[in-house]
């Protein structure tokens, strides 16, 4: 038989390899970022154009390459950071695969410009798609430009697969704040769509965090120290009281490099461990510095996953280093006093601009029945409700009966007997007596069918949902106002969010005195939502508008009234009283789609007389 294999062409190799690095316009953004920080430069420019799909271009004024560098930068396996498999484990660079540039070339129209410093000129080379179109002299600054234009625009499918602008801008940032925060010796401004929306000047680490986060972050931070022969650890962790619902502000560097790392994340939470409520999560921005040598950077094309050769040692020094500060800092109710508190701490943060004396912080809001206090004050509110209000629970369902029982009945199931009547009709008593509540998870009832099992939370999940989407339909919902008014701070990404919502959230009841830069007051909140869960409500919002915001009005006020029916209903765990789990009965079958959560899955299950019978066989 003939010989079948092949060499495959550059650049058909070059867009494979561009599949493991580009999988959208934040990773052209890292790469190219990257690529400006190891070029030297102390002043990046960001600038993108529809969240990167149409255009990502940084500008730097690093070293430049010359006339041939720049055409040979294109190459693959083409780089000037390593000469030899030695020196993957001396990196001092960002980038060492020498890839970057020829896979984005490959699936994008780039143009690059560039100039040395004793050079007059500089190079300005245009390749679409593999192909040089043209190289030419140009006047330029020292520096480097390069613009990747129409990504993906000869892999139609790749291009597809890119989510909304709103998600993929969110990407692009989150890699421009990991840059950022990575290097705060560099200053750095991203423009999106022709206006400034980060200019950050050089600074120190916190002032960094700050002006990427917002002011308000700043007395939220914990400063870590701990200088050791095998790791040195700098940076902050964020007081527990301020932990987030969502893990958005988690940062490892190691040597100046993003990572992920669940390993050591598992060690913070460890240390933050009896100090954070449940669920929630504690930011923190590490800069972790290593021996080159006790790392392997080369074990995925990202570069964002590193190996190292002593993990365990790694763990029990910053979970240690974590809980010293946390003690130190905020936490630790027993200090003596008297004693210089700079003599008894061998961190070198005593010297820093954050030493002063430490204070002991109490968190005087914190009052051990308020969890309890919350889940019965929701409890109570749900309760209070008067039965019969949720006829008008949908619009258009007004022609449902208002009698709870008779529009339970009304519930088809897919059983059998789903045409008759599912619960014992004429016997009141009984039918009271027919909910009990399992393992504070599910709402067992008796049909007539047989048993009728209700997961209570996705029950109560599809209540609320039904019912701050009527709000948001009809677009009158009650509010209660709140005694003083509720400050809340956010970062400036999260208000332009809070923004883009404002309209729908007051159709939920919720009523803003005034949104600022920073932070918005709050002076009314939807009936039935305690103050308490007001700030972790928004914050899941945003988060989930982060993650999945669909571009059409009608999926925002979809997308806000999932997520509000999230944070809000009876969560697993929660002890219901018998007329509550009555009334959640009540209300599940009285919704327009009573069968499954906002989210599609399951609300109940019911098994008939008949399966039961089965099993006994
Ligand atoms: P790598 O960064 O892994 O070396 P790249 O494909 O990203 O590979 O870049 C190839 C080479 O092009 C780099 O090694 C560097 O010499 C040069 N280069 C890329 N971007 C810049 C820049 N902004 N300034 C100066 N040189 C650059
Ligand atoms: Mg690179």
């Amino acid at each position: 038989m003939a010989d079948i294999i092949q060499l495959l062409p550059d650049h058909v190799a070059n867009q494979i390899a561009a599949g493991e690095v580009v999988q959208r316009p934040a990773s052209v953004v890292k790469e190219l970022l990257e690529n400006a920080i190891d070029a030297g430069a102390d002043s990046i420019k960001l600038i993108v154009k529809d969240a990167g799909k149409t255009l990502v271009q940084v500008i730097d004024n690093g070293k430049g390459m010359s006339n041939t560098d720049a055409r040979l930068s294109f190459e693959r396996h083409a780089t000037s950071k390593i000469r030899n498999a030695e020196d993957l484990f001396q990196l001092h660079t960002k980038g060492f695969r020498g890839e970057a540039l020829a896979s984005i070339a490959a699936i994008a129209h780039v143009e690059l410009k560039t100039k040395q410093e004793a050079d007059d000129v500089g190079s300005c080379l245009v390749i679409e798609g593999s192909n040089v179109v043209s190289q030419e002299v140009v006047v330029t600054p020292t520096g480097t430009s390069v613009s990747v234009k129409n990504l993906f625009f000869n892999i139609p499918a790749r291009r597809n697969f890119l989510k909304s602008d709103t998600v993929e801008l969110r990407h692009v940032i989150d890699e421009f704040h990991r840059v950022a925060l990575a290097h705060p010796s560099i200053s750095f401004a991203l423009y999106n769509n022709g206006s400034e929306s980060f200019n950050l000047p050089v600074s120190n680490y916190r002032q960094r965090i700050v002006n990427i986060f917002g002011t308000k972050t700043n007395e939220k931070l914990v400063p870590v120290e701990e200088d050791t022969e095998v790791l040195k650890i700098s940076g902050f962790v964020g007081k527990p009281e301020f932990a987030k619902k969502t893990r958005g502000e988690q940062y490892f560097f190691v040597n100046n490099r993003f990572i992920k790392s669940a390993y050591l994340n598992h060690a913070i939470a460890s240390a933050f461990e009896g100090l954070l409520k449940n669920g929630t999560h504690a930011s923190y921005f590490l800069n972790l510095t290593v021996d080159p040598q006790t790392i392997d950077i080369n074990i995925h094309p990202t570069k964002t996953e590193i190996k190292f050769d002593d993990e365990h040692t790694l763990y029990a020094l910053l979970r240690s280093a974590v809980k010293h500060s946390l003690g130190q800092f905020n936490i630790a109710p027993v200090l003596d006093f008297e004693r210089d508190p700079n003599l008894d701490t061998p961190y070198s943060f005593k010297t820093t601009e954050d030493a002063s004396v430490p204070k002991v912080e109490v968190d005087r809001s914190f009052n051990p029945f308020k969890e309890e206090a919350a889940s019965k004050a929701r409890a109570v509110a749900y309760k209070k409700e008067p039965a019969s209000s949720w006829d008008g629970l949908y619009v258009g369902l007004e022609s449902k009966g208002n009698n709870s029982k008779q529009d339970f009945t009304e519930v088809q199931f897919e059983s059998e007997e789903s045409t008759a009547s599912i619960f014992e009709e004429d016997n009141q008593v009984e039918q009271k007596n027919t909910t009990y509540q399992l393992h504070n998870k599910y709402i067992v009832s008796t049909i007539k069918s047989g048993m009728l099992v209700i997961d209570q939370h996705r029950a109560h999940q599809r209540v609320l949902y039904e019912d701050f989407l009527k709000n948001l339909t009809i677009k009158e919902a009650a509010s209660q106002q709140l005694l003083f008014p509720l400050q809340l701070h956010f970062s400036p990404q999260d208000i332009a969010i809070i923004n883009q919502l404002k309209d729908d959230l007051e159709h939920t009841g919720f009523v803003f005195s005034s949104v600022n830069e920073e932070s918005v007051d709050i002076t009314g909140v939807p009936v039935g939502v305690p103050e308490s869960e007001v700030s972790i409500i928004l914050e899941q919002l945003i988060s989930d508008v982060e993650n999945e915001v669909p571009d059409s009005h009608f999926s925002a006020s979809d997308l806000l009234a999932k997520s509000m029916a999230k944070s809000l209903a009876i969560k697993t765990g929660q002890s219901l009283q018998k007329d509550e789990q009555e009334h959640l009965v009540n209300k599940l079958f009285a919704c327009k789609e009573p069968n499954v959560s906002p989210t599609n899955r399951t609300t109940f299950v019911t098994m008939s007389v008949d399966e039961l019978d089965k099993k006994f066989i």
